[in-house]
């Protein structure tokens, strides 16, 4: 369905829903306008599907699925009704009605399956913190009760049961919905993606079934059951529509970074770990303390859910902490080590090298003219022809050997167990290494035993100025001050 297909698609369920509301309607002609607002947004799914490819398409088959089957539970509840006249508990609709819990959760479990995991674990992790505090009000107030209520079969007990239990489920998918579906973007460009609808879509179903909770068993006039039931042909549209954006969400979610956690989630996960001492407490100033195991459990699978989520949390921003670093200490064109890592690492030397008393030598380089290099070949090709200089020469020196960029077109060379001859040999090395015919001036300084880093870095760039001043293209030791010349 293309955009004009949408739009037709959100005014006639907009008239299909407020006809519902509005029009008088018997039990019959409500049937039909019932099945009108559950089969349109089955249609659209279905309809829209085709342009999918063929392996995304199950799992919203499966979200028409649930939509057709509770949308047309309907039909069995006023046969049961209007022409059995009967009032068992439960009946053939409740199949049709309890279908849409499991077609759900298959359809998006088989949605979040395809997003990467570092967005679904912590995401996943919040929405069952949070469901398990609201699942402890529930069994409290909901589920419980429903348990004990001697009107009902076993069976019945369990039919009754499985609609808060589908419900605690929907709540969880559409929290995880709610959590994964963001990347950076604004916040307008998140609507432009499936989770935000199915999210809303969920939880439009969910109010649906807060207000039949809190009716409860109190029969409550036509009108009321027929603004309830709107909760859930919104709900069914919605769903339908979140397929607009069906295509565009994988391609955004490849390069997605969990959101980090805010004010709103932290609050929401708050609000869930006071849930069973809230109980508690209720439950103690009545006098009638009933749940105590229920509330242990809750507060049990809580605590361990929040702990899980803070190792994932402190992995993940470890892994970050750790990636920064990498990236400080590596210079981006060359890869070489940067100006910082380099320095790191000379104290370190110099110390290995007072313990073993063996020498240790410091070359400073810098590419002769390269300003003109830039000038007359361009910029491009002086970061390429920098690229290139620099893994030549690192594959002619040594494993023990670091080379680094020092800044611009000058590089230092930390030479441990050399001194400033065999050092000079292997700055001679380098030389016809360098590509593109250019040449470089060196100056090379060995440590004297006693001198700090700096004194030993000055005194290689005293030399490197020297090679400079004298002609350029050559090696200048430091120490004896002998030039090395090439030509
Ligand atoms: P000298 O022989 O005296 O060293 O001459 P020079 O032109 O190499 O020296 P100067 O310090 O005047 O200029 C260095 C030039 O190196 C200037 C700048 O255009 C170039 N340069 C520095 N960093 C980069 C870089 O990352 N990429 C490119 N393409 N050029 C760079
Ligand atoms: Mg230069
Ligand atoms: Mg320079």
């Amino acid at each position: 369905m293309g955009r004009r297909g949408w739009k037709t698609y959100v005014v006639a369920m907009a008239l299909a829903i407020v006809g519902y509301l509005v029009l008088p309607l018997g039990p019959w002609s409500e049937l039909v306008w019932s099945l009108v607002n559950t089969l349109g947004p089955v249609a659209a799914i279905v309809i829209a599907a085709t342009r999918l490819p063929r392996n995304a398409r199950l799992p919203w088959y499966l979200l028409a699925l649930g939509i057709f089957a509770n949308g047309t539970a309907v039909v069995p509840n006023t046969i049961v009704s209007e022409v059995l006249k009967s009032d068992t508990y439960p009946t053939v609709a409740d199949a049709f009605y309890l279908l849409f819990y499991p077609a759900v959760l298959a359809s998006i479990g088989l949605m979040i399956r395809r997003w990467p995991p570092r967005l679904i674990r912590p995401a996943a992790l919040d929405a069952a913190t949070i469901t398990s505090g609201i699942g402890v009000l529930a069994w409290v107030y909901a589920v419980a009760p429903a348990l004990q209520d001697s009107d009902y079969t076993a069976f019945g007990e369990v039919v009754r049961v499985a609609y808060p239990v589908g419900d605690l489920l929907l709540i969880f998918l559409a929290l995880i919905l709610v959590r994964s579906g963001d990347h950076a973007g604004p916040r307008r460009s998140r609507w432009g993606t499936t989770p935000p609808w199915l999210a809303t879509g969920l939880l439009c179903f969910l109010f649906g079934d807060l207000i039949w909770l809190l009716v409860g068993d109190h029969s409550v006039p036509a009108w009321v059951v027929r603004g309830i039931d709107i909760f859930y042909f919104v709900a069914f549209a919605i769903l339908a529509y979140a397929m607009r954006h069906a295509t565009a969400t994988d391609k955004q979610r490849a390069g997605a970074l969990p959101r980090p956690p805010g004010i709103p989630l932290m609050s929401m996960l708050l609000l869930a770990l006071l849930m069973a001492p809230a109980v508690l407490v209720m439950q103690m100033s009545h006098g009638a303390f009933r749940h105590g195991v229920a509330i242990a459990a809750g507060s049990t699978i809580m605590s361990v859910l929040v702990v899980t989520r803070l190792t994932v949390l402190l992995r993940f921003v470890e892994r970050q902490a750790e990636q920064v670093r990498e990236l400080s200490r590596r210079d981006e064109l060359t890869g070489l080590p940067n100006r910082r890592a380099w320095t790191d690492e000379l104290p370190r030397v110099l110390e290995q090298a007072r313990q073993s008393g063996r020498p240790v030598s410091v070359c400073m380089m810098d590419l002769d003219h390269f300003k003109a290099f830039n000038d007359t070949r361009g910029h491009q090709a002086g970061d390429r022809l920098l690229k290139e200089a620099a893994a030549a020469w690192l594959s002619r020196l040594r494993q023990q050997d670091i080379l680094a960029r020092y800044g611009g077109e000058e590089f230092i060379v930390l030479l441990p167990g050399t001194d400033v001859l065999e050092g000079c040999a292997i700055m001679e090395r380098l030389r016809p290494a360098t590509p593109a015919e250019q040449t470089f001036s060196s100056g090379v300084a060995a440590w004297d035993g006693t001198e700090t880093s700096e004194e030993l870095i000055a005194r290689a760039d005293a030399a490197l100025y020297e090679a400079k001043h004298t002609g350029r293209d050559r090696i200048v030791a430091a120490a004896t001050a002998d030039a090395v010349t090439a030509r």
